[in-house]
């Protein structure tokens, strides 16, 4: 009978880690860090792990990569381009996950999930076995998605809970704010370059610091993960002027990392809270203790959130694809748990753990 133990991301905003057990084979899917400090999943008591299974690049499903070699360095997927924006550590040395349709004799299907560049959504097992979502989104301009196919076992990225804000209308709540320089903190490798090439569109002068341009030319040679607008988009990018720190504070200027904690970001931030000159506005998850996060309680930035996780709309969406028998939400804090529990019909297993 196949189990999934989370052994961590449930009942909390990540880090992903996932031990899912099925035909006598142990794979993990995901092996994140943080994103609120450096929190790492307990990777005690592991039986030995046939394979390691990554979704996409983001810190939180790949940060506890270090942890690679003392689980006896199994081999380790992800997704190509995740792989070609990897810059160190052993994703570096991954094979491709996408194209698979077996991993250890199982059956293997990947889609794109429409949240970053390279991020898939994966069912091991056929219609009998589990659909990992990664983290997920419908509403991406530039990342293409997948539809998800039937699954008896889900787990879920829920990771705004009930939250039901369409991207639309935070676009406009963004752009409200663009009468004014404005610093958007992003990560390189997710909404940064879509934030951009929506406002270059719009009219506005845009910039991206090195870390953007760099993803934007990764994914010249990964276009198929893009939407046809996309395509289009990515290639508007070349339109974008060049972001550095000590540069004029003007337009709209686009830099990692995503909490101003690296990077352009970190330097462009301090100075606009020094001395003004600009807006800076944070659009995803502000991690504990980071200096997004201080600089929020200050005063000193704007929160308008970017969706790039699904709302509950699309959440309900997803659930009705898949159709599982059972399932986890997850990614999202306790509270917001027992509000899907209450405002759901979902099949949610009690607990961390799936046996189906
Ligand atoms: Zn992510």
């Amino acid at each position: 009978m196949p189990e999934l133990r989370a052994l961590s991301g449930i009942g909390v905003k990540g880090p992903a880690c996932f031990l899912l057990s099925i035909d006598g084979r142990s794979l993990l899917l995901d092996l994140g860090r943080g994103p609120d400090g450096a929190r790492l999943p307990d990777l005690s008591g592991l039986p030995r792990i046939d394979a390691v299974l990554i979704s996409h690049g983001h810190v939180d499903h790949t940060g506890g990569l270090d942890q690679w070699q003392a689980l006896g360095a199994p081999p380790l997927y992800a997704p190509r381009p995740s792989i070609a924006l990897a810059q160190e550590g052993p994703l570096t040395q991954a094979t491709p996950l996408d194209g698979r349709d077996e991993i250890l004799g199982l059956p293997l299907l990947t889609g794109a999930a429409g949240h970053a560049p390279g991020a898939v959504w994966m069912r091991i097992g056929g219609a009998e076995g589990l659909l990992y979502s990664g983290d997920v989104s419908r509403e991406s301009l530039l990342y293409r998605n997948d539809p998800l196919p039937r699954a008896a076992a889900l787990i879920l990225d829920c990771a705004y809970g009930t939250a039901d804000e369409p991207l639309t209308a935070q676009i406009a709540a963004i752009e409200a704010l663009a009468d004014q320089p404005l610093l958007l903190p992003c990560p390189a490798g997710g909404r940064g370059l879509e934030i951009a090439a929506h406002f270059l569109a719009a009219g506005h002068s845009v910039r991206i610091c090195p870390a953007h341009r760099r993803v934007a030319r990764t994914l010249v040679d990964h276009r198929a993960w893009l939407t046809p607008e996309g395509r289009k988009m990515l290639d508007s990018l070349d339109r974008a002027g060049d972001l550095d720190a000590t540069g004029p504070l003007d337009g709209i200027m686009v830099a990692a990392g995503p909490n101003a904690e690296r990077g352009t970001a970190q330097p462009l931030a301090a100075r606009i809270a020094a001395s003004g000159g600009a807006r800076i506005v944070l659009t995803g998850h502000v991690a504990e203790g980071s200096p997004g996060a201080a600089l929020l309680a200050a005063g000193k930035a704007l929160f308008r959130r970017w969706n790039v996780h699904p709302t509950l709309a699309q959440a309900e969406a997803l659930v009705a694809q898949v159709a599982p028998r059972t399932m986890l939400a997850a990614f999202c804090g306790t509270d917001a748990l027992a509000d899907l529990r209450d405002r759901t019909t979902w099949p949610l297993a009690p607990g961390e753990r799936l046996v189906w």
